[in-house]
């Protein structure tokens, strides 16, 4: 068995030993959701927490975050340096700065149990269907916290990754190819942050 596949079912054990008593999203809805974004009509909303901290200096865009890094430490470092990458590719540049007494992101590598129950599922199947999950600032416990999957394939970290930390900017969904949309049901993955994606971060911050 690969490591991932022991990780995976280690923590199912874990997540199946909980019990979510109010939950609301059953395996077929978190299906439903697959290459079908929600929300695409919401507006974005920036992130109180990053005011002053985006810097937006004619077309350049540079992001300065304190980061701490939590839960499986090998993703949860995967997770920062695809983040990196990602907008790197498209000259947007995140200096991210270790300061776990005072972060603005933390980036956790969470267990299946974290996301069912934070996402109230159903069924902890349906948690190994989530990539990561970028809850509100305003969440009672992981305002700060940009949570990922360790038991998803390696190669679909690194876009996941980049489309979780475009929510922590305060962007939603969109299908338009760019960061905020969702993977194709078959095929390769495509996206990445646009022209388009870097403009409406801009708006928020400007
Ligand atoms: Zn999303």
């Amino acid at each position: 068995m690969s490591s991932i596949e022991k990780l995976k079912k280690a923590e199912l054990k874990q997540c199946q030993a909980y019990k979510v008593t109010d939950c609301g999203l059953t395996l077929e809805k978190v299906k439903a959701l697959e290459s079908n974004p929600a929300g695409t009509s919401k507006g974005d909303e920036l992130n109180p927490d990053y005011k002053g901290k985006v810097i937006i200096n004619g077309d350049k865009l540079v992001i300065n975050l304190n980061y701490v890094l939590t839960g499986n430490i090998d993703r949860a470092k995967a997770g920062l340096k695809n983040i990196t990458d990602i907008y790197a590719a498209a000259m947007v540049t995140i200096n991210f700065s270790p300061n776990p007494a005072k972060f603005d992101l933390r980036i956790h590598g969470a267990t299946l149990a974290e996301f069912a129950q934070g996402l109230k599922l159903c069924d902890c199947d349906a948690a190994l269907l989530v990539g990561g999950w970028a809850p509100s600032p305003k969440h009672y416990k992981w305002g700060k916290a940009l949570l990922l999957n360790s038991t998803t394939p390696k190669s679909e970290w690194p876009l996941v990754d980049a489309h979780e930390f475009g929510h922590k900017l305060g962007l939603k969904h969109r299908t338009d190819l760019g960061i905020m949309d969702y993977p194709p049901k078959k095929g390769i993955d495509r996206r990445k942050v646009t022209e388009s994606d870097k403009k409406r971060i801009m708006d928020l911050y400007k």
